[in-house]
């Protein structure tokens, strides 16, 4: 009876061992699992002051870190359709698509208007070279031709063809006059609007029609590798703009604007 009762007492310290055990690792096991992600953000505040303090002495990497973070917040928000449809290459609404411009080949080629208002204008290095050649040649005869819009982002082209449609009605109305975004010449670098420097109000209207510039440029482009792009009557559709001017004197251009020759 004795042993029995003993064996009982063993049994029943065991178990309260056994239990008291259990607890421990189980309650270990918790504060790890709990505590653990406080490490970090207590710790955070810290490492983030630590950053943040050595900044101000060494500039250039501060002012390198934020613009990566930036950058690709951008790059994950605009997920650019616009600038895929060029992929299928099929034309939307008359215009072709076009791929945009390779950024570091651009070159200035004019500032456009003033104060407030005053802008840079760029082109494809080509075929800036190339209007430049065409615009000296043009005031030798005493013909001022001026650029007013050359390389355009497809962001840009978005915004001018949300405005057409506002004042048009409708995207068909407005792709009578603009190209939809991805599908501008102007995005390629090898586009260009034109002006006549005694008559710069007449830009982007057809009275540009009657300038010594056009006239000029009717005779003489061609002889720059210029072509108008939408010349009465054009295959494309596209109303008649006889201010757009593209590029197509090297094999690179040519290429691009190879399915809508006129
Ligand atoms: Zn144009």
């Amino acid at each position: 009876m004795r042993f029995i009762k003993t064996l009982f007492r063993h049994f029943k310290l065991i178990s309260i061992a056994t239990i008291v055990a259990i607890v421990v690792v189980l309650g270990g096991w918790l504060l790890s699992k709990y505590l653990s992600p406080n490490l970090p953000v207590q710790s955070n505040p810290a490492a983030s002051s630590n950053l943040v303090s050595p900044n101000p002495t060494s500039s250039s990497p501060s002012l390198a870190t934020p613009a990566a973070p930036t950058d690709a917040t951008d790059a994950t928000n605009k997920p650019d359709p616009t600038q895929q449809p060029h992929v299928s290459g099929k034309p939307y609404l008359g215009h072709f698509p076009y791929p945009e411009a390779d950024r570091s080949r651009l070159m200035i080629i004019t500032s456009y208007a003033k104060g407030e208002y005053q802008r840079f204008e760029s082109m494809d290095i080509e075929a800036g070279k190339a209007l430049m050649k065409l615009i000296y040649a043009a005031r030798d005869e005493g013909v001022w031709i001026i650029p007013v819009s050359g390389f355009r982002s497809v962001e840009q082209q978005s915004k001018l063809f949300k405005a057409q449609i506002e004042r048009r009605g409708s995207e068909q109305e407005a792709a009578k006059l603009s190209a939809p975004p991805g599908y501008s010449e102007h995005a390629t670098g090898y586009a260009v609007d034109l002006t006549d420097g005694k008559f710069p109000k007449q830009d982007v209207k057809f009275e540009f029609e009657q300038t010594d510039a056009f006239r000029w440029l009717t005779l003489h482009a061609k002889e720059y590798g210029f072509e108008m792009s939408f010349p009465q009557g054009n295959a494309q559709g596209v109303s008649y703009e006889p201010w757009h001017w593209r590029f197509v004197g090297s094999s690179s251009a040519a290429q691009l604007f190879g399915r809508s020759t006129n």
